[in-house]
């Protein structure tokens, strides 16, 4: 499985991740991103689904300052 999380303190909310990958990445009240794929929350413990794989990839490449962060295991990051 992947998990992905993303690290608000280098996010610089400058909007792609949300627009290369909608179903995993949105925004919150200051722009920055984080996961809502199945209520994740940001805590990186969702699964992603390996039909997701491709644009959760994408966004972590795209992402300007590797904000993005895709492990094998859950991140069990605080909400
Ligand atoms: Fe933040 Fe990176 Fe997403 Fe831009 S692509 S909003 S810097 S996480």
């Amino acid at each position: 499985s992947k998990y992905t999380w993303v690290d608000k303190d280098t996010c610089i909310a400058c909007g792609a991740c949300g627009a290369t990958a909608p179903d995993i990445y949105d925004y919150d009240d200051e722009g920055l991103a984080e996961v809502i794929f199945d209520g994740d929350n940001n805590r990186g413990v969702m699964a992603i689904p390996d039909d997701m794989f491709e644009d959760m990839q994408d966004a972590c490449d795209g992402c300007p300052t590797d904000s993005i962060h895709i492990e094998d295991a859950p991140f069990n990051k605080e909400a």
